[in-house]
């Protein structure tokens, strides 16, 4: 039996499976990743465009580059489409087999392949978040990516020197200064910013994704490498649990899994949800 007929075997035993995805899945539908060769962060160095603070120096006193590293992300998850990998966890779902999907991912491309049930503890590109009073809002991707261009063509030519004299900016000189490319929230009248985790700021729905890890007998990990925490804690707790861990990366093993597959999430999804479909059929 090779490792995609273990997995099958396995995953149709199971009574709680898990997905715990990473960035390494969305680099498969042309989404680079971050912190590879190549990736953003050699351009937009994490230090600076990775944190609240950085980004927000930056609007001041280098919105020029603000604009291009928001562009350079915007544009590709606008082109992004979701692979054979997102819809074959997508068709798990829809036959009662596949329990929900933990990402790290903000592109929304597991929802788009078609799954409901996502937790995505990086936040997502389809929220905006109140910085006053953190209420939420879900906005259409489309719609979100339109926002984010145009506040990144607006910032280019707003002149905000007078505020970085006197050294503070109110919310109305906010308002005024950026005008409707800035979203205001309905409750309080607060800007709205993306519902995206940055780097020193904590992950989202963290009790909820461990909940599902706690109840899960199989989880089944793609495309990450497991060293952003606490996030990649949630393989660990299905595994303490007596869990099985099914691991697909095309690199190398990177958690205490119980079988391995070293091959693309596209593939190996692919055929795991195939055989599974044959063995529901018959
Ligand atoms: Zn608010």
């Amino acid at each position: 039996m090779d490792d995609i007929e273990r997995a099958v075997e396995i995953i149709s035993r199971s009574e709680y499976v898990i997905a715990f995805t990473g960035a390494g899945v969305s680099a498969e539908s042309g989404i680079p990743t971050f912190r590879d060769k190549g990736g953003l962060w050699e351009r937009f160095p994490a230090e600076t465009f990775g944190v609240p603070s950085g980004l927000l120096g930056l609007l001041f006193y280098q919105p020029s580059r603000l604009s291009e590293f928001i562009k350079a992300v915007v544009e590709v998850i606008e082109r992004a489409k979701p692979n054979k990998g997102h819809i074959a966890l997508a068709e798990l779902e829809k036959l009662g087999i596949l329990k929900c999907v933990i990402t790290q991912n903000i592109d929304y491309l597991h929802q788009e392949a078609g799954n409901k049930e996502v937790i995505e503890v990086h936040g997502s590109i389809t929220r905006l978040r109140c910085i006053i009073c953190r209420e939420r809002k879900t906005i259409e991707k489309k719609k979100a990516i339109e926002m984010a261009l145009e506040f990144a063509e607006k910032i280019k030519s707003i002149d905000l020197s007078s505020i970085i004299e006197k050294g503070e900016i109110t919310l109305e000189e906010i308002k005024e200064k950026f005008g409707g490319s800035l979203p205001v929230c309905d409750y309080c009248g607060g800007i709205m910013r993306p519902d995206i985790v940055f780097f020193t700021e904590p992950v989202q729905d963290l009790d909820i994704a461990i909940e599902k890890a706690r109840r899960s007998d199989c989880c089944i990990i793609a495309g990450t490498s497991g060293v952003v925490y606490p996030a990649a804690y949630i393989p660990q707790i299905v595994k303490m649990n007596k869990g099985t861990l099914i691991e697909i990366n095309p690199n190398s093993q990177c958690f205490p899994s119980d079988i391995y597959i070293s091959d693309s999430f596209a593939n190996a999804m692919e055929a795991i949800a195939r055989k599974i479909k044959e063995k529901v059929i018959n």
